[in-house]
C-alpha cells in the first residue's frame, strides 16, 4: 500500500512512506491555518478509530497531510 499524501498546507505531494520516513517540527502557522489544522486532526482521529489509518505528517513543515484520492476518470458521481 503505497497511497500518495499532499500537504494541507504547503504544496509538498509525494508517497506515505515518503512522509513517514521523516519527522519535523510543525512550523508555526497562523490562527487561521492553525483552525484547519486542529479541524484535520479531529477529522484524522475519528477515522483511526474507524480503524482507519493517520496519515503521517509532512516530510516538509510538519503539518497535517491528506491522501489523494486518485481518480479514473472524470465521470460525475
Ligand atoms: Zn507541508
Amino acid at each position: 500500500m503505497d497511497k500518495t499524501l499532499r500537504c494541507t498546507v504547503c504544496t509538498w505531494r509525494g508517497a506515505w512512506a515518503e512522509a513517514a520516513a521523516v519527522r519535523v517540527q510543525p512550523a508555526p502557522l497562523p490562527p487561521v491555518l492553525e483552525e484547519l489544522q486542529h479541524a484535520y486532526e479531529e477529522k484524522q482521529l475519528e477515522e483511526e478509530q474507524l480503524g482507519g489509518h493517520k496519515p503521517p505528517a509532512c516530510p516538509v513543515c510538519g503539518n497535517h497531510t491528506l491522501a489523494v484520492k486518485l481518480h479514473r476518470s472524470h465521470a460525475a458521481a
